[in-house]
C-alpha cells in the first residue's frame, strides 16, 4: 500500500489509500463491493463502473430486498457474490437465475463477513437511512476505503465513527456532493486556514413556496425535484430540507468543523455544490452539473481523477449563477440541522431517526408537511440528551425517537 496522500487537510485522517493511480491496485482493477446497488446511487455508481474501462471491478453487489434487479445487475456486472439481505426476499431467488462465477449471500451477518474479505479494496456505502450504519461500521472497522453515500452514519455516529476511522486507517470519502465538493476545495489549503463551509442547497420544488401553502403541499408535489433525481426519501428530505439539516451535521464530524462555521446557501441551480472560505477572504468552489456520478468517480479514483460518464458544464451558453440565504422561517429544518450540529452527542441520532418516521408518515398521508420539521423539533426538544452515547445508546435513541414520532402520526 503506497503511503498517505488520501485525506485532504482538515479531514482528520492520515490513511492510507487503495488507490493511488486511477483505481487500481497494484496493476489490478480496483475490487469494490457496493452495498445499495439498485437504489439510485447503486446505479449510478455501476455506470462509473461501466464506464471505467476496467479499472473497477465490482466484486460484490448487495440490496435489501430488491432481488429481480440485483439478479439484473449479476448478470451484466458479473460479481463474484451478490448479498441479498431480506431473508424472505432472497427466498424467491433460485441458484439457476444467477451467472457463473456468481455466488448468493444472504442476510446482514452474511453482508457484513463479506465486506469484510481481504478482495475488497473500496467500499461504496449507498444503504438508504440508519440501516446504512451497520455495513458502514463494519467496512470502517475492517480498515477499508469508504465511499459514503450513507449520511446517516455520520449524522447517527459521527464522533464514534470518525475515531472508529482513525484506528484502523480507514479513509472515509463522501459521495454526497455538497460534502464532495468540500473534500475538493479544502485541498486549497491546510485545516487551520478554513475559515467557513458553505453548503450549497437547490431549494427543492418548493423554494418559493408561501408558508400557509407549504402546509397544504402533497408527496406528489414534494417528489418532483427541480434539479436532481433521487430516492423518494431524500426527495423530501430536499424539499423540506431537513436534507440540508443532516448535511450540516455529516459535514461537521466529517470534517471536524465547528457548527459556527458552517453555512448554507440556496442555490437554486445546482451547479456549485459547495463553498469554502478561508481566512483571508478566498472562496473556494467546486462546480458541476448536477449528477451524482461525479462525485461517486471521485470517492472512487481519489486522489486521482479520470475521465468518466458525468455530465459536463457547456461555456458556449449563458450560464447563470444565484445564490440566497435560506428562509428559516418557512424552512425550520435548517435551523434543526445547526442545533443537532451544535449539540452533537444524540441529536444527530435523533433528529435523523424522528425525520424518517416523520417523512414515512407525510408519504403515507398520516401527516401534514409542516408536521414533518414541526415533530422533529418536538422529539428533538424532548429527548433525554447524551454528550457521548455508545452504539449502543444511538440505537435505543433511533428506536425511541421513532416511537415518539409513530404516537404524533395516529393522534
Ligand atoms: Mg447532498
Amino acid at each position: 500500500m503506497p503511503p498517505s496522500q488520501c485525506a485532504p487537510p482538515s479531514n482528520g485522517s492520515s490513511a492510507p489509500c487503495s488507490s493511488p493511480d486511477r483505481g487500481e491496485v497494484d496493476g489490478r482493477p480496483l475490487r469494490v463491493a457496493v452495498l445499495g446497488s439498485t437504489g439510485s446511487i447503486g446505479r449510478s455508481t455501476l455506470d462509473v463502473v461501466a464506464a471505467s474501462h476496467g479499472r473497477f471491478e465490482p466484486w460484490l453487489l448487495a440490496a435489501h430486498r430488491s432481488v429481480a434487479p440485483l439478479v439484473e445487475q449479476a448478470h451484466r456486472f458479473r460479481p463474484a457474490w451478490i448479498v441479498v439481505v431480506d431473508e424472505a426476499a432472497a427466498a424467491q431467488l433460485g441458484a439457476a437465475s444467477l451467472p457463473a462465477g456468481t455466488r448468493l449471500a444472504v442476510g446482514p451477518d452474511a453482508l457484513d463477513e463479506l465486506i469484510q474479505d481481504s478482495a475488497v479494496d473500496r467500499v461504496v456505502s449507498a444503504i438508504a437511512g440508519a440501516a446504512g450504519l451497520r455495513s458502514t461500521w463494519t467496512a470502517v472497522a475492517a480498515g477499508k476505503g469508504v465511499a459514503l453515500a450513507n449520511k446517516e452514519t455520520l449524522v447517527m455516529a459521527g464522533p464514534l465513527v470518525m475515531q472508529l476511522a482513525r484506528q484502523t486507517g480507514a479513509i472515509i470519502l463522501p459521495v454526497d456532493s455538497e460534502h464532495s465538493a468540500i473534500h475538493q476545495a479544502l485541498l486549497a489549503g491546510s485545516g487551520d486556514e478554513v475559515a467557513r463551509i458553505v453548503l450549497t442547497a437547490s431549494g427543492g420544488p418548493f423554494r418559493t413556496r408561501s408558508r400557509e401553502a407549504l402546509a397544504a403541499a402533497t408527496p406528489e408535489e414534494a417528489l418532483r425535484h427541480p434539479t436532481w433525481s433521487m430516492g423518494p426519501k431524500i426527495t423530501v428530505d430536499s424539499a423540506t430540507m431537513m436534507n440540508k439539516a443532516l448535511e450540516l451535521v455529516e459535514a461537521r464530524w466529517l470534517f471536524d468543523m465547528p457548527a459556527d462555521r458552517l453555512a448554507v446557501m440556496v442555490h437554486p441551480q445546482s451547479i456549485v455544490h459547495s463553498l469554502v472560505e478561508f481566512v483571508d477572504g478566498s472562496v473556494i468552489a467546486q462546480l458541476s452539473p448536477p449528477d451524482m456520478r461525479l462525485p461517486i468517480q471521485y470517492a472512487l479514483t481519489y486522489p486521482a481523477r479520470t475521465a468518466g460518464p458525468a455530465r459536463r458544464l457547456d461555456f458556449t451558453q449563458p450560464l447563470t449563477l444565484e445564490f440566497e440565504p435560506p428562509d428559516l422561517e418557512r424552512f425550520p429544518a435548517v435551523r434543526l440541522g445547526h442545533e443537532a450540529a451544535a449539540r452533537g452527542g444524540t441529536a444527530g441520532a435523533v433528529l435523523n431517526a424522528a425525520n424518517e418516521e416523520a417523512v414515512g408518515g407525510f408519504l403515507a398521508g398520516r401527516l401534514r408537511f409542516t408536521d414533518i420539521a414541526e415533530v422533529c423539533a418536538r422529539v428533538l426538544d424532548e429527548h433525554p440528551f447524551e454528550t457521548e452515547p455508545t452504539l449502543d445508546e444511538i440505537h435505543r435513541l433511533d428506536a425511541w425517537a421513532r416511537q415518539e414520532v409513530a404516537k404524533w402520526a395516529v393522534a
